[in-house]
């Protein structure tokens, strides 16, 4: 395996466009650039040589119930969520460019701070623009309907925004995760209070700067930082949040839900996953070689659709794994600021050794490893770094195939006929994605409408589109993202019944 330790960008100069007091980085509530309450700061670190790139503000409940206040005023007093859905585009549209005019900006903040190669955040860079113009488009066009009632009434719905919105983002898709929350909120009339990653705020702070740059009402978007246990919480409790959308792990959500009860906020959250590749010996072999490959090592495996049980038929799984084996010890492991780098580091040493801890109880309990299997040392000592793995010869009960692992790790569950692939895909308490390989149109479609999962991809995987939508079956999450749905998920549906002949009913005769 090729590995590259090529150190990256000056952090002060790339970070130059972020508002600041002194070294601190700031948050941006109600229309200002502030330090947390208490003064707090967090230093950042870069996951692929541990080196310190930031010092950011650290919000604080007070700074998370100050962003509501503002959020609350903006969304009541308007005029944001009372504008034509025509003016609000006009603006989302701009946002779209802006961040098109900054790509590449965008795109090393986020390689600085996540870690991920420029050739993964070249692509969340462009599809968060295209994300903004989605939903500018959607905005303007018909939402309604009309419905067939006795005359002479006539009755009709509205879309009218929900409200004040929490949306809470992971670490893995800084930019991307929280621009699916920000273009659907802001085009349906909302008002955010968005918390990005305790561990990767930079992009979102960078955006941020936009919608100050573009002149967004005050209070229409804020943006704190902060701790997920701490500010995300407060989001999720606080009774003048309306709506709190979370993407992250399945235990964090569970807590969601239940902060949530209070005032029975609106809830969509989009979770983990264990997600089968199913590929049987009539796929296209090197096809389904090269996306099992894709499918778990993309973003070191810390994607939440991965790929990560490799779900093969039996009579071509040991040619299978030996030319997968072959090719992931190939993968080029290093700094995302070199662009022969094909995967990054894993986001914190926090999150290296829970994934060691998966490698450790994988070779316990007997799984056999092909390769990989550790952390890497030498040049990439510094960083967070784990060679791509592969477990064969696993057991359905074992922790590395029922619990996510969010790394490069890849966990391989053999199966002889049809009927078993769908029993091994489908036990699991996650419903988020999975792919079948086959060139049996009938059974690639048999097969896919009987995976219990909300994505599924046929001889391809994970292709991602801002027109269609994104969420998960069973413990995978709520509501859906993108697409219409994820417009609509930022809605509440108003009837509107009109009576066309105005004349008392009758109905009491005194
Ligand atoms: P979390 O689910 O804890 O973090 C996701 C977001 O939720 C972050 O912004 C985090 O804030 C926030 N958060 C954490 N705790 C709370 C809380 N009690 N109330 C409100 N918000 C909260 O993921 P981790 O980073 O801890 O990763 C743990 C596991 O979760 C991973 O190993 C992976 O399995 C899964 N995961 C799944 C993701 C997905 O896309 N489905 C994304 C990330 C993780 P902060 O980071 O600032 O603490």
């Amino acid at each position: 395996m090729e590995t590259i330790a090529k150190p990256g960008v000056d952090p002060k100069e790339l970070l130059r466009n972020l508002p600041r007091s002194g070294e601190t980085v700031l948050m941006y509530v109600d229309g200002s650039w502030c330090e947390a309450s208490d003064g707090a700061t967090r230093t950042l670190v870069d996951p692929a040589t541990g080196a310190p790139i930031a010092r950011v503000a650290e919000g604080t409940r007070e700074d998370a119930k100050r962003a509501i206040a503002a959020a609350r005023k903006a969304f009541d007093a308007g005029p944001w969520s009372e504008m034509r859905a025509a003016d609000r585009a006009a603006l989302l549209f701009k946002v779209a460019d802006k961040i098109e005019a900054h790509a590449q900006e965008f795109q090393y903040i986020d390689t600085l701070n996540n870690g991920k190669p420029l050739r993964e955040t070249m692509y969340d860079v462009a599809d968060a623009a295209g994300c903004f113009r989605y939903y500018a488009g959607l905005a303007t066009k018909p939402h309604g309907q009309t419905f067939d009632v006795p005359a002479p009434s006539q009755t009709f719905t509205v879309r009218e925004p929900i409200g004040v919105c929490g949306q809470i983002v992971p670490w893995n898709y800084p930019l991307l995760m929280a621009v699916w929350k920000l273009a659907p909120a802001l085009a349906a009339g909302n008002t955010v209070i968005l918390k990005p990653s305790e561990l990767t705020p930079l992009s979102a702070l960078r955006l941020a700067s936009i919608f100050e740059e573009l002149e967004f009402p005050r209070g229409v978007v804020n943006v704190v930082c902060g701790a997920g246990p701490i500010v995300g919480a407060e989001l999720a409790e606080n009774e003048q949040v309306d709506k709190i959308a979370f993407t992250g792990g399945t235990v964090t959500g569970r807590s969601i839900m239940r902060a949530a009860v209070g005032n029975l906020k609106k809830v969509t959250l989009e979770l983990g996953g264990k997600s089968p590749n199913i590929v049987f010996a009539d796929a296209d072999f090197e096809t389904a070689v090269d996306y099992a490959l894709f499918g778990i090592y993309a973003n070191s495996g810390q994607v939440c659709s991965a790929g990560s049980r490799l779900v093969l038929q039996e009579s071509i799984a040991d040619r299978f794994v030996e030319r997968l084996a072959e090719r992931a010890k190939k993968i080029r492991v290093g700094n995302g600021f070199d662009p022969k780098t094909e995967m990054g580091p894993i986001i914190s040493r926090a999150h290296l050794e829970r994934v060691e801890g998966y490698l450790e109880a994988g070779k316990a309990e007997g799984a056999q490893v092909l390769c990989g299997g550790a952390r890497l040392e030498g040049p990439l000592a510094g960083g967070n770094f784990v060679a791509p793995t592969i477990f064969d010869r696993t057991a359905p009960s074992m922790k590395i195939v029922r619990e996510e692992i969010f790394g490069p790790v890849l966990v391989v569950q053999r199966f002889d006929d049809e009927a078993d692939a769908l029993r091994i895909a489908n036990d699991t308490i996650y419903g988020l994605a999975g792919a079948v390989f086959t060139q049996d149109v009938a059974k690639a479609h048999r097969v896919i409408r009987k995976l219990r999962a909300g994505i599924t991809w046929i001889n391809t995987y994970h292709p991602t589109y801002n027109e269609a939508p994104w969420g998960g079956y069973k413990q995978s999450g709520m509501g859906r993202e993108l697409g219409t749905y994820g417009y609509d998920a930022y809605t509440e549906v108003k009837q509107i019944n009109v009576n066309l002949d105005v004349a008392p009913s009758g109905w009491f005769e005194g």
